[in-house]
């Protein structure tokens, strides 16, 4: 380039020339984000140490969207899954304000102090976490997120339920191979996703109020028979006697139901999450149902259960992403849509037509 300032008229201007800089981007860099990058191993020993920062990632991969995190997830919780099922799940239920949050973090300190690993997962499909979730936002449950032998985890973000339940349930075999003995799944009693919530736990609990007057109006039906207890908050002040008199009424109700394939009689019970008072007796009701189940099969004939219905759950899932993904069905669809809207073909007809392309491409590749 020339510089006409180096002119020696404008002696005082000199250019001089520059010095090669190194390049802006550091050629180790790579190697080292490379080094940072886990290997699925890496995750895997990480997990069974009960690392908590490696579990954390490991979630993160779970609910990634992306196809390569998805992979890696999947191999992760292969490998994790060995070391699974050995906890106790409960699944904890109820309308918003009556006190689940509250609630968990009594029942939680209640646990860790006695030594146990508590992990406390959410399903709230209608949530998404830059906006603020529901459910599993650690201030919610101010003492328990302060202990190390606690892991709070935030519903995975808005999506299908049947998409934010299967994350939940993967998430549940890290937790478990990461040494937690006891999982808390909690849900608002809105929408379908009790039962979501009740497919994947050993123990489901549902928190009611006694302020409601009639208690028993506005409770699904469902939920009254997916439930194995119903504990009563609030139960303190000048609630107490309410809180009794809706207990009875719980109890009258239950009896109206045939008695679960646990055969177990649901309790009801009483008690305070604020002034933690009936909290011990929660506990001992739960350890009572899962020595009860386990001493007559039921807990591992559900276990099972839940398993095959993960499978089949799994094979829809994946049927249905590889149909909706297949290059000619994609190209199709709109054609077919449109045919069907203008009546040239039957649903039944399209639809059929389009599952044979697929299974005839299928079939050739
Ligand atoms: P969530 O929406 O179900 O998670 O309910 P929260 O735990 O946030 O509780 C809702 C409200 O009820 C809050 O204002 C709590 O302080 C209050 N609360 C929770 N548990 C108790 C309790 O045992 N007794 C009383 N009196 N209030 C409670």
């Amino acid at each position: 380039m020339i510089h006409p300032e180096n002119d020696r008229q404008f002696k005082s201007l000199k250019v001089n020339k520059g010095v090669t800089m190194s390049p802006s981007v550091n050629p180790y860099l790579k190697k080292i984000t490379h080094q940072k990058k886990k290997s699925i191993s890496d995750f895997v020993e990480g997990i069974l140490q009960g690392n908590i920062t490696v579990l954390s990632r490991a979630v993160t991969l779970i609910e990634s969207s992306k196809k390569e995190h998805q992979q890696q997830a999947q191999q992760i919780i292969e490998q994790c899954l060995p070391y699974a099922g050995k906890s106790v799940r409960i699944g904890i239920t109820g309308v918003p304000g009556a006190g689940k949050s509250t609630s968990i973090d009594a029942f939680g300190m209640h646990l860790v102090k006695q030594g146990h690993k508590l992990a406390v997962l959410a399903i709230d499909p209608s949530s998404e976490r830059s906006k603020g979730s529901i459910l599993g936002d650690k201030t919610r449950m101010e003492t328990l997120s302060r202990e190390k032998n606690a892991f709070i985890r935030p519903s995975p973000t808005a999506g299908s339920l049947g998409g934010v339940a299967r994350k939940t349930r993967e998430t549940i075999v890290l937790c478990e191979a990461a040494g937690f003995d006891t999982i808390f799944i909690e849900t608002v009693g809105v929408g379908q996703s009790e039962t979501a919530v009740h497919s994947m736990v050993d123990f489901f609990l549902l928190i009611q109020l006694a302020n409601t007057g009639d208690e028993l109006q506005g409770i699904k039906r469902g939920i009254m028979e997916m439930t194995d207890g119903i504990v009563i908050n609030k139960a303190d002040g000048d609630n107490i006697a309410r809180a009794n008199l809706a207990a009875g009424h719980f109890r009258n109700a239950l009896h109206l139901f045939p008695l679960p394939d646990s055969g177990w009689t649901p309790k009801v019970l009483t008690y305070s999450g604020r002034e933690l008072t009936g909290i011990t007796e929660i506990w001992n009701m739960i350890d009572e149902y899962i020595a009860f189940t386990k001493a007559n099969g039921y807990f591992d004939a559900k276990r099972n259960e839940q398993t095959k219905h993960r499978m089949y759950e799994s094979i829809h899932h994946i049927l249905h992403q590889t149909f909706y993904q297949h290059p000619d069905v994609e190209r199709l669809l709109p054609q077919m849509e449109e045919c069907v809207l203008n009546n040239e073909i039957s649903p039944f007809t399209a639809a059929k037509q389009l599952i044979d392309l697929f299974t005839h491409n299928n079939n050739n590749t």
